[in-house]
Parts: structure tokens; sequence; C-alpha cells
């Protein structure tokens, strides 16, 4: 018997989720269908309700919904309960579970294919929104020696680090303590790559051999030019991420963790 899954948002038809699950079905040999389902701020619990009615099995939630998924949540995982947002709903004869993926898709692409390990690294976190709130646990969890979250609105950087401040080494302010220090890491979780918009986080931000994450995907932006020019030698956008969060979400749907790094390369050659 074929299951159903989805991935839902607005606007969706951008969305590569169905190419990377069909992928991953394809790969394991699974049988099912997964469809991108669009729905307005006004429609979005009917159309979710709709789809568990019909047999749907799990559901992806994407822009601007993971909140309204948060919120439909009966039940969170540890992840999705500390990120407070939810992109991957698993419906389940107890109710609907909310969980995130996203921090865990982030861990595994930085860990596993680009082969740098987190554990006693200085890693700079730009960005306090959803993205930077989704992958800030399993950050700490990898056991970076040091995070400093920065965002052009401190307050928001600070609130997130206030939350895991007594249990792990993380600090937070604004653009201007970037400066001050090497990392070995720095991931831009602002969304200044969709618009193009320059990030000026200063020169000098870069230890050697450090690696540049941008989060956004699909093209050269400002963050990953600059640290062209400020000569960093591994700099990747967040297409990994988006198959690892992917990879993830099969994983707790249907128990097997599929292979990301084919269905990469599938995508990176259009
Ligand atoms: P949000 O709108 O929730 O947050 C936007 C963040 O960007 C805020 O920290 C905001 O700062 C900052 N920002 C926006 N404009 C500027 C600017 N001009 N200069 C400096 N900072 C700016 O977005 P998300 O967190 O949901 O998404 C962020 C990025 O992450 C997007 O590019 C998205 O595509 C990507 N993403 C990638 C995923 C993947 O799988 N690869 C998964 C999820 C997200 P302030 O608080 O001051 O407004």
């Amino acid at each position: 018997m074929t299951d159903h899954y989805a991935v839902i948002g607005n606007p969706i038809a951008q969305s590569k989720s169905p190419l990377i699950h069909a992928a991953f079905a394809r790969q394991l040999g699974h049988d099912l269908s997964y469809d991108a389902l669009l729905a307005t701020p006004e429609t979005f619990e009917t159309v979710v309700r709709q789809f568990i009615a019909d047999g749907g099995c799990g559901m992806n939630v994407t822009a601007p919904f993971k909140l309204d998924a948060l919120a439909l949540s009966g039940r969170l995982s540890e992840r999705a309960q500390a990120a407070q947002a939810v992109n991957t709903l698993s419906f389940t004869p107890e109710g609907i579970v909310g969980d995130n993926t996203d921090g865990v898709g982030l861990v595994n692409d930085i860990q596993d294919r680009i082969g740098l390990r987190l554990a006693g690294c200085r890693v700079l976190l730009v960005g306090a929104g959803g993205a930077a709130r989704g992958v800030l646990l399993p950050l700490l969890q990898a056991g970076p020696a040091d995070l400093l979250i920065v965002n052009r609105s401190p307050q928001k950087a600070r609130a997130l680090a206030d939350n895991w401040a007594t249990r792990y080494p993380v600090r937070a302010g604004g653009f201007e303590l970037a400066g001050k220090q090497h990392f070995d890491v720095v991931i831009n979780a602002t969304s200044t790559g969709l618009s193009d918009a320059p990030l000026n986080l200063g020169d000098g931000l870069y230890a050697p051999g450090a690696l540049a994450y941008e989060m956004s995907y699909g093209r050269q932006t400002p963050f990953m030019q600059e640290a062209h020019r400020q000569g960093v030698a591994r700099i990747t956008d967040g297409l990994g991420m988006l198959v690892g969060q992917a990879a993830e979400s099969f994983r707790l749907w249907r128990g097997v963790l599929p292979d990301v790094l084919p269905v990469l390369q599938q995508l990176r050659q259009g």
C-alpha cells in the first residue's frame, strides 16, 4: 500500500522536497507518494486535517507555517520544543507529533559531508530568526567550545542565548561582537541570502581552515562572496542542510535514514 506524505507552505511550487523524497523512496525501494500543498494562514489547519482524513502519514512544513504546525501538534520532540518551530509532522494513532529536523540536517552536513567536527570549535551563528532558533540546540549538543549568536536586533540574539546559557557555552549580542575573535565555523542564518542585502560582519573573522556556511542555497550570496574575498577555503551553501533535514524527516516516518550524498549530487546537477 502506498503511504502518503506532503510538504505544506506558501509559496510551495519552488519546493525541492517532493524531488528529494521521491529520490529517497527510489533509493530505498519504498512505496510512497509526496505532494506539495499550498495553504494560506486561514486554510492551513483545514488542509492538514483533510490530508490526515485522507490517510496521510506525515508532512513537512515550510515557511510561513512552522509556528502554526507547532500550535497544531499534540506532542513535541525536545528539539521542536527548543526551536519553538515545527518542520515535520507525524500523524500517529495517538495524534499529531511535531518535530524539527533542521538542526540535525545542518549538524550532519557540517560533520558528515564537510568533515568538520564541531566539538571544541568556536562557532559564530549570525541571525536569530526561525532558522537560527531551529538549529541552536543541535549545534550546542554537538559540543562547541564557544557559540556566539549575533543579530541585527541584538535583543533577539540575547533572548535565544538566555534559554541555554546555564547549560552550554553560548553568548549573544550585536554584530560588533563578531569582529573581536576568530571562529572555526561561521553560519549565516539570516535571510540576507534571499534578498542579496550585504552582511557587514567585518574582516578577520575566520580562523585558518575555517568554514563559512550559508543556510540559503542555489546561488552565491553576499556572505559567500565576502568569505571568498577573505580567502576562506571552505565555503558552502545550505543545500546539504536541506537534504539532511529531509533525510531526518524520512527517518522519523519510515525508520531508516536515506543516504544524503547521491541525492545532493543529483540536485546539484539540476
Ligand atoms: P526569519 O525571517 O525568521 O529571520 C531572518 C533573520 O535575518 C533575522 O535574524 C533578521 O534579523 C536577519 N536579517 C534580515 N535582513 C537582514 C539584513 N539586511 N541584515 C542583517 N540581518 C538581517 O528567517 P528564517 O530564520 O526562517 O530564514 C533565514 C534563512 O535560512 C533563509 O535564507 C532561509 O532560506 C534559510 N533556511 C534554510 C534552510 C535549509 O534547509 N537550508 C532551512 C531553514 C531556513 P532581525 O532579527 O534583526 O530582523
